[in-house]
């Protein structure tokens, strides 16, 4: 789209909500609940929450209030991702796929569940997290099996992006080009500038719809200074990330990184709970599990997230073949930063770094990959057969 960018006045999320909401869309967006964010159903006269932010380290996360009366206490999106990743509406965790019952004549009669009744429209969409839509939009989408569940939900969604102009210490989206800015894939793309003399958002539309919601909001074109000042913050907020990660170092590393000792290292710490599968936007596997009711004459067949780090996850006949901890994390690693590029063209992160963050035990898989990035250099520059790789991962 090429329409000139909009300013409109800190009550924008809150107008979209109408809006959308009022166009028969079910809005989805951040609530603070418990002391976390989570991702909600929203209708007109609800408001996103104002004057939070979030601090995330390896093994913590905590959503403060900003104190005081200064500009930040009215920031809309102090906050970057909590442990919900928009997968949870487009790819829920679970999901009944057909009920079966039995017919008077014999026989069965099978019912397939029906799709959403209304459109999803998501607000408050993070750079990195649109990216992992579009992961997944080419896993569950992109193939010659297209999963009908996930594409019910995908079609006809309405993103609402919300630039990052201050990343997280998790963060490390620019490694991956994944964000803190958004150039395209978005209906709606939102980024706030808050100081003491301004505070609004640079609105820019992504689609025809977009630019029919922009018209419907007014507001007025946004000032050079303002579009000027929505690069520099983007630009600023890509030299401040918490990490970084080198993409290519750890695909090669990884590819060839079977026997690295770092395997039977981390699994001394991994506690194999499969938060990090759980939270991570881009992973999409599945278990199917058949259930019927104490008289026999019906049943279910559900579908519900599963994880690598699951036994049973890669169990196939006669036992699992990832036995080990160390055989899990292995896998879950290099499938994310390297096989997922032979997969799927594109690596299976986009540095939200939920997974550094939620896990329990801290376990940073930007260190991980830098250790294996080190572990295959030390490898390599050793004579055959006497590099650490060779004391390989347990199976
Ligand atoms: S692997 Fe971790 S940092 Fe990467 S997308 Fe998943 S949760 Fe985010
Ligand atoms: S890496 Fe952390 S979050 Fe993932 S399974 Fe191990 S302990 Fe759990």
């Amino acid at each position: 789209m090429n329409g000139s960018a909009i300013w409109l006045g800190p009550d924008a999320p809150e107008r979209v909500i109408a809006h959308l909401g009022g166009q028969g869309f079910r809005v989805v967006g951040p609530r603070v609940e418990d002391g976390v964010l989570v991702l909600e159903e929203l209708t007109a006269g609800d408001s996103l929450p104002t004057g939070w932010h979030d601090r995330a380290a390896p093994g913590s996360y905590r959503l403060e209030r900003r104190e005081g009366n200064g500009p930040r206490a009215r920031e809309r999106f102090g906050y970057r991702v909590g442990a919900q990743a928009w997968k949870r509406y487009l790819h829920p965790p679970e999901l009944r796929l057909f009920t079966a019952e039995r017919a008077a004549g014999g026989g069965l009669d099978l019912h397939p569940e029906k799709g959403p009744e209304a459109p999803l429209a998501l607000i408050g969409v993070r750079p990195c997290d649109l990216t992992a839509i579009a992961v997944q939009d080419r896993v569950l989408m992109g193939g010659r099996h297209v999963d009908e569940a996930y594409a019910a939900r995908r079609h006809g969604a309405f993103l609402v992006v919300v630039e990052c102009t201050t990343p997280g210490a998790t963060c490390f989206c620019a490694s991956f080009g994944s964000g803190p800015g958004a150039e395209g894939g978005f209906d709606l793309a939102l980024t706030e500038l808050i100081d003491d003399e301004r505070h609004g958002f640079v609105a820019r539309a992504g689609s025809a719809r977009g630019e029919a919601l922009l018209e419907a909001l007014g507001g007025r074109p946004a000032s050079a200074p303002e579009t000027d000042g929505r690069r520099r913050a983007v630009d600023e907020a890509a030299h401040a990330m918490g990490r970084r990660l080198d993409v290519d170092g750890a695909r090669s590393a990884l590819a060839e990184g079977a026997g690295l000792p770092l395997w039977n290292d981390v699994a001394e710490r991994c506690l194999n709970c499969a938060n990090c599968t759980l939270v991570c936007p881009t992973c999409f596997c599945v278990t199917i599990e058949d259930v019927t009711d104490l008289s026999g004459d019906v049943a279910e067949r559900r579908r519900r997230w599963d994880s690598c780090f699951s036994l049973d996850f890669s169990y196939l006949h006669g036992g699992s073949v990832r036995r080990s901890g160390a055989a899990r994390y292995r896998q879950w690693l290099t499938h994310k930063l390297s096989s997922w590029f032979e997969q799927f063209g594109e690596a299976g992160c986009v540095g939200c770094g939920r997974c550094i963050a939620w896990c329990p035990v801290g376990i940073d898989l930007t260190q991980e990959a830098a250790i294996a990035i080190e572990q295959r250099r030390q490898a390599d520059a050793m004579p055959r057969g006497r590099g650490p790789a060779g004391r390989g991962a347990r199976r």
